[in-house]
């Protein structure tokens, strides 16, 4: 099996809504650089009975157990005496620690209080880890299944502890074993669709463990896999992940956890020498912004329209008044006309155009609010996509930007426009 981390950050300010627990953060990317993945944490006040029980819960069912935070002078640093109650250990005063503390406050011409002292005790059998920007040491010893460290809160003091002196006192108790990851990212399908579609596969497996994250318009499917080489943990990343790509196909539009649509979509631009424009109305100039986010996209956008009034689309892009008349702004020839009209003006290879009602007020029987039409004019023929969302406006406008730019991706990919 292996071997598995557990973390827990002391202080009662950590549990209040003004504190946030960042520290648990630098300790885990440390330990999944070692290959150690981080199976539980919690945050826990300055309680010593409650801190005692997590400590010795934790040591039994962990092989690594970090500690974190109420290593200082004052009665509600209540890390040392717990830890070693937890292990059932004496807290030993240690003539060294007191003679480092005592010179440091010597250096700063301070009298130290006898309560400083207490930060001399260590845990029976414990190590302690040189803290060179505060008093109190860090502690480092060994447990039945692996070891305990416990570390100073101040994330100055942390961040040089983790790295100068936890990492390599791991690195021996820890076999060999690496973690790697893989992401897909998907648009264009809801969370629960595309569990629906994947789970019977990734369920199969505990290794990797394959997670689903969505945020609005955009979902992560990464998995993360533990061998004891790389080029397993490759292999167990390919079999399954590679399940999971052919179920979801022209869905992924990037295997980089960090490529954006946008990105992509400007990628595919630049790769056919292709152009676009935009004819926007409830999107109110999003398309373009996502367009022109990153430096060089004038290499491939010409220009964007925002023609939000029946009038402007007629006087801007060339929209006839008797098709509004006849349709209404928030239709499907409408939204072709806009696109065609912005190409046309432009002289783009592509472009995209959104007419729709985002709310909260307007909308009708046929097309309630929400109800959004995306056009997409190219070389070829010009489609239109109507959309209904959940009647929000600000979802409405970005779910209907992010599917804008997912139309442009399937043109330009020749891929069939609906899932
Ligand atoms: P302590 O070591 O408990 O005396 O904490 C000293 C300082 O570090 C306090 O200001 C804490 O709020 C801060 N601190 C303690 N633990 C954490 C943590 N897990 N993340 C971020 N800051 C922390
Ligand atoms: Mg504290």
């Amino acid at each position: 099996m292996h071997k598995v981390a557990e973390i827990i950050a002391i202080g009662s300010e950590l549990l209040t809504p003004q504190r946030m627990d960042t520290n648990s953060l630098v300790v885990t990317e440390s330990l999944n650089s070692l290959g150690v993945e981080v199976v539980t944490k919690q945050v826990v006040g300055d309680d010593r009975a409650r801190l005692t029980d997590a400590i010795r819960t934790a040591v039994q069912r962990s092989d690594i157990v970090v500690l974190i935070g109420g290593l200082g002078p004052t009665e509600d640093d209540v890390t040392r005496d717990a830890a070693a109650a937890a292990l059932g250990r004496k807290l030993v005063l240690s003539l060294e620690q007191e003679s480092i503390l005592i010179g440091k406050f010597r250096l700063i011409n301070r009298q130290m209080a006898p309560n400083n002292l207490r930060q001399a005790y260590l845990v029976e059998g414990a190590e302690a880890l040189p803290n060179p920007h505060g008093s109190a040491p860090g502690q480092f010893l060994s447990t039945d299944r692996g070891a305990l460290a416990m570390l100073p809160g101040p994330p100055r003091e942390l961040k040089p502890m983790v790295a100068d002196e936890l990492t390599p006192r791991l690195r021996p108790v820890i076999p060999p074993q690496v973690i790697k990851e893989r992401t897909f990212r998907i648009t264009g399908i809801g969370e629960s669709d595309l569990d629906t579609l994947i789970a019977p596969v990734y369920t199969k497996y505990t290794n990797p463990t394959t997670t689903v994250l969505s945020s609005p318009g955009d979902l992560f499917v990464s998995l993360r896999a533990i061998a004891e080489t790389e080029g397993r943990a490759d292999g167990l990343l390919r079999e399954v992940g590679n399940a999971i790509a052919s179920l979801l196909g022209n869905r992924i539009y990037s295997e980089d956890p960090k490529e954006t649509l946008d990105q992509v979509v400007g990628r595919l631009l630049r790769k056919n020498h292709a152009t676009v424009a935009t004819a926007e109305s409830c999107t109110g100039g999003l398309i373009a912004a996502r367009l022109t986010e990153r430096g060089g996209s004038s290499d491939f956008f010409l220009a964007g329209y925002v023609a939000y009034t029946d009038a402007q689309k007629q006087e801007m892009l060339g929209v006839s008044g008797k098709l509004i008349e006849k349709h209404s702004a928030v239709s499907e020839p409408v939204a072709a006309a806009m696109a065609e009209g912005a190409r046309g003006r432009s002289g783009a290879s592509y472009a995209l155009s959104s007419t729709g009602y985002a709310g909260p007020s307007g909308g009708t029987d046929h097309d309630p609010i929400g109800t959004v039409y995306l056009g997409i004019a190219g070389p070829g023929e010009t489609r239109v996509l109507r959309i209904r969302y959940v009647p929000e406006r600000e979802r409405v406008r970005a779910l209907s930007t992010q599917a804008a730019l997912e139309l442009l991706r399937r043109t330009l990919m020749k891929v069939s426009l609906s899932n």
